[in-house]
């Protein structure tokens, strides 16, 4: 039931005249997937819940098709924010609804052998593949997350899984969190017939409509602390896009609820004061999932545009440490890796409508980095090193890549990789792969999972949050974003995060 005198609503930047405080049982820092779901869950048991959200929210008339331009309009630096160390590109959401406006709405569970090394390795003791099973039904109840249907699959999504069977390798359609999917591939770019089950059009209007108040265009800048309490938070209204700061607001809250993103969560802490960080471990530790992807070209026509973003996936290689994918994104952002320049990059570019793309995301826990606050903003700076034995990983995924190309009829490959051919034409060419030393810089990667910045543990010295995401050494505040995984999950992340989420809120209905 709805608090008295409390009302749901969604406030837009215009709507910010003049300095402004709330009260609230639970101010949410960041409204992407597991802010989303902490807010509903609360919201749904009565709590007077106060989400906050630096982004703008979008509607489909605002989503620009161009890869660059919606980029510059969704994500943080423009969406071409680098790991310095190893240089990877890594893509961070900043509007309603956080990563979850702009991803594939992957869905796979963790499998259970990754939760079991993470409970061992991190004194955890109900992080096991059953102990949230219930957490993920709920969730996929909830988002309708299901296999990608047939009808919306397309030849390139096909090709894969006919590729796959050729060589005996498990495949199957991708679980995501859809409703009636269109196939239309733009997925990156926003999901103009709303069947994504962003939080934007899912969990966060029905925590509104249970009487969740949601603020956007307010970034926070602060963790309030009385003693050993968080006690609320405070930031600025900023304009969308531009980022323009004007007036100051402070939330006050029994709990506080940081969900700002593996990247963004460090940094308020340490800005607020190196807040929560007795164990020395905010801000270190970060994994990803580093990616890699070729393309292939077929002799028959494929319009890759049509079908599911990203509709199959193999999880055969999950014990060596990759998983593969389909993926489709905009032209111009496939062509940022497409060989050649004039002429030989024209003909590529003639090619697209034969092309599949096809990826692969390695568990890279060996490859650790630091997340660092930067004066002066609330941008990190991120330093981060692919170790050898997983640069060894991402190498295999790609001669697996290859093979499956061409057990599937692909004509000639790019491989994407520096002192190859540009084109690769057979099995027996791809054996190049195999034979050529290959270096980290060498390959185009790319990390759009993180985590681990904040990481829990059951050891306080060890780790900055305990199995629910409760700060050890900070009454009143909780970490819920995928800093507080212990490390990589080996498959998308988005749902396992969710499910996470749920359990602590859970949880919190009980505490507060
Ligand atoms: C292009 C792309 C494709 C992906 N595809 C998939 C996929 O298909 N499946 C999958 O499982 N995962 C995918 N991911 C990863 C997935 O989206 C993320 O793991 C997930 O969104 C993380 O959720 P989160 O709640 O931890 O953080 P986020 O989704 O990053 O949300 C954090 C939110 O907090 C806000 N915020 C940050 N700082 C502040 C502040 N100071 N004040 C107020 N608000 C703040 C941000 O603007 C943001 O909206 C993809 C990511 C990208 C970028
Ligand atoms: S493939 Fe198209 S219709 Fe389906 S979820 Fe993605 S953007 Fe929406």
């Amino acid at each position: 039931m709805m608090p008295a005198g409390y009302s749901g609503e969604v406030r837009v930047f215009a709507q910010y005249q003049r300095d402004f405080s709330e009260e609230c049982d639970v101010a949410i820092v960041g409204s992407g997937p597991t802010g989303a779901v902490v807010a509903h869950e609360l919201a749904l048991a009565g709590k007077r819940v106060v989400l906050l959200e630096e982004g703008p929210p979008f509607t489909p008339a605002d989503f620009e098709l161009d890869g660059a331009r919606s980029m510059a309009r969704t994500m943080r630096e423009g969406g071409v924010r680098t790991t310095r160390g190893s240089v990877m590109p890594t893509m961070q959401a900043i509007c309603l609804g956080g990563g979850s406006l702009v991803n594939s709405a992957i869905c796979p569970r963790a499998p259970e052998f990754v939760l079991d090394e993470w409970c061992t390795r991190h004194d955890l003791e109900h992080t096991t593949r059953a102990g949230l099973d219930l957490h993920y039904d709920a969730v996929a109840d909830f988002l309708g997350i299901g296999p990608t249907p047939e009808n919306v699959l397309g030849a390139r999504n096909l090709l894969f899984a006919k590729g796959c069977e050729a060589l005996g390798y498990s495949s199957e359609p991708m679980p995501r969190n859809v409703r009636g999917c269109r196939g239309s591939g733009e997925c990156f770019t926003g999901c103009r017939s709303r069947a994504k089950q962003s939080m934007d059009v899912s969990y966060i209007p029905e925590a509104i409509r249970h009487g969740a108040r949601v603020l956007t265009s307010v970034q926070v800048q602060e963790v309030v602390t009385e003693g050993r309490r968080a006690v609320g938070v405070a930031g600025q209204v900023v304009a969308p896009f531009g980022g323009r700061r004007s007036h100051r607001f402070r939330v006050n809250a029994k709990t506080v609820v940081l969900a700002a993103g593996c990247m963004a969560t460090p940094v308020l802490l340490q800005k607020s004061g190196n807040l929560a960080n007795s164990s020395g471990q905010v801000g270190r530790n970060l994994r990803f999932h580093p990616g890699v992807a070729i393309a292939g070209i077929f002799p028959e026509r494929l319009d890759p545009q049509f079908g599911a973003t990203q509709g199959y996936q193999s999880r055969q290689f999950l014990r060596e440490g990759f998983k593969l994918e389909t993926l489709w994104a905009p032209p111009g952002v496939l062509a940022v890796r497409t060989p050649g320049l004039g002429l030989p990059l024209l003909e590529r570019l003639a090619e697209l409508p034969y092309t599949a793309v096809w990826d692969a995301i390695a568990s890279a826990n060996r490859s650790t980095g630091t997340v660092r606050a930067v004066p002066g903003t609330l941008n990190p700076f991120l330093s981060w090193r692919l170790h050898p034995e997983d640069l060894g990983i991402l190498v295999r995924a790609l001669q697996v890549l290859a093979e499956i190309f061409f057990a599937a009829g692909a004509k000639k490959i790019i491989p994407g990789v520096q002192g190859l051919p540009p084109l690769l034409h057979s099995p027996e060419e791809a054996e190049m792969l195999k034979r050529h030393p290959i270096r980290a810089t060498d390959i185009v990667m790319g990390g759009n999972h993180a985590f681990c910045s904040t990481r829990m543990h059951g050891d306080p010295r060890k780790g900055v949050v305990d199995e629910l995401g409760r700060c050890h050494d900070l009454d009143g505040l909780y970490i819920a974003d995928t800093g507080i995984f212990p490390r990589c999950p080996s498959v998308n992340p988005m749902f396992t995060a969710m499910a996470l989420a749920h359990r602590q809120a859970q949880a919190l209905v009980d505490r507060l």
